[in-house]
């Protein structure tokens, strides 16, 4: 196997001499301010990347990846920091739902999937939240009925990130509705564009339309479609939300480039005090310091709980500490750019800025939502790492047609 540090120096003549190099007051990438126009960039560039191949470098070679060890694909992350990267497909494409169908896919459902997705044909997405609410993941009332050829979908999943431009999305739903409550549930993959899935756009408070709402009117499914067993989408969605929380808590061996917003890291926010000539301003230089060290205590957290969880010294649900950390940072750091930037974060002339920290700041609680809320993560670190007694729960053994719930599901 080529030595890390030649394959460090071959990644950094290769990007140097094929990907674009930001200009230095380039906007930070914004996960959430995407469009059609940057699904189609973002595939043309993973396109690039494969066939350089410096695509899925931790992917098994046999799905198209390069089967090479995590610090391969920190080295190649770190050399292309100054360059402009595929940032879509890391987050739920290739972090999130590759990994999901790699541990618990069939063969054919790895073979025609995992390579489309990781030379930058497939982006996909998550089907999992419900206006009924996303915490109670268990709770999902969607259905999926067989009909003896196919399961036919209905219902409505919400908060679905980029569903209008993606191509496919992995699916919770309800099979059995006698079943008690984890014990009922299928997980699908669903082919968006197709008749009977309707996709609406949701504005948000920060203006931005990349979340979703979908409306399932009979939509067939195909039982090869089924990704692990019927009645057991609970084992697999556990294993998506396991590769969720690596993903958004920063320590995902799948992510290629910085994912997530750049906006407020260290070097960000240096600069937002540089251009608000407040970089000598003693209390400015605290606050940086701040954020020097979560940055720092973050990347350190990271390392130990990878390294805890792969030594089998740490459970695998000690990602919600990295999740929990990532949450609450992301909150801290909206702050504290909101501090910095002072009034030029809530009014700005036109050209001389586009009000990015404000607008992040409105977004701010996001941080504490998408991927599981951070009380989310307190119950799971409570229940799950230290072993305190669950939480009570009223549908505990009881089929879950009995459930007390406000919206009963079409087939209830
Ligand atoms: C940026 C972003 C991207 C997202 N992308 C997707 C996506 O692509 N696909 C998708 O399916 N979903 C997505 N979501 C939705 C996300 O998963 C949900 O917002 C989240 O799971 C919480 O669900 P909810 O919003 O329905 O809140 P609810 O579940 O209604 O919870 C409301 C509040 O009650 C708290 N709460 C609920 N139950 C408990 C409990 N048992 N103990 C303590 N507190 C509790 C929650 O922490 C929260 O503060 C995204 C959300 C965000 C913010």
């Amino acid at each position: 196997m080529e030595t890390l540090e030649d394959f460090r120096q071959r990644s950094r003549a290769w990007l140097a001499g094929n990907m674009r190099r930001l200009p230095p007051d380039a906007e930070p990438w914004n996960a959430m301010r995407v469009d059609e126009g940057d699904a189609e960039r973002a595939k043309a560039l993973q396109r690039k990347l494969f066939q350089a191949g410096f695509a899925g470098l931790c992917f098994p070679k046999e799905y198209g990846g390069r089967g090479l060890p995590r610090v391969y694909q920190k080295a190649f992350t770190e050399e292309s920091r100054p360059y402009e990267m595929p940032l879509l497909f890391n987050t739920p494409t290739l972090t999130i739902i590759a990994p999901t169908i790699l541990d618990m896919g069939t063969e054919a459902q790895k073979r025609r999937h995992l390579p489309a997705m990781i030379r930058g044909d497939e982006l996909w997405v998550q089907f999992m939240s419900e206006p009924s609410g996303g915490s109670d993941l268990a709770g999902v009332i969607t259905s999926a009925r067989f009909d003896g050829d196919n399961y036919l979908l209905n219902g409505s999943k919400i908060w679905s990130s980029y569903a209008y431009f993606s191509d496919y999305a992995i699916c919770l739903a309800r099979t059995d509705w006698d079943a008690v409550k984890h014990q009922g549930l299928t997980m699908f993959i669903v082919k968006i564009h197709q008749p009977g899935v309707t996709v609406n756009r949701i504005r948000q408070s920060d203006g931005n339309v990349e979340f979703c709402q979908e409306f399932f009117d009979d939509v067939p499914l195909a039982p090869e479609d089924v990704i692990g067993k019927v009645n057991d989408g609970w084992t697999v969605g556990q294993r998506l939300l396991f590769h969720e929380r690596s993903a958004t808590g920063g320590s995902s061996p799948y992510a290629s480039g910085t994912a997530g917003r750049r906006i407020e890291t260290i070097d960000d926010l240096v600069n937002l005090a540089r251009a608000a000539g407040r970089l000598d301003d003693p209390r400015i230089r605290e606050l940086l310091a701040e954020v020097y060290v979560l940055q720092t205590v973050q990347g350190q957290a990271t390392d130990r709980i990878v390294a805890g969880i792969a030594a089998e010294a740490l459970p695998a649900t000690s990602g919600a500490m990295l999740r929990l950390f990532t949450g609450l940072n992301g909150l801290r750091r909206s702050d504290i750019a909101l501090e910095i930037a002072s009034s030029d974060a809530v009014a700005w002339d036109a050209g001389e800025s586009d009000g990015a920290t404000g607008k992040s700041y409105i977004f701010r609680q996001a941080w504490c939502l998408g991927g599981g809320s951070t009380e989310m993560q307190r119950n799971i670190i409570s229940e799950r790492v230290l072993g305190m007694p669950r939480e009570p729960a009223a549908d505990r053994g009881m089929p879950f047609k009995d459930v007390r719930r406000n919206a009963p599901g079409k087939e209830a």
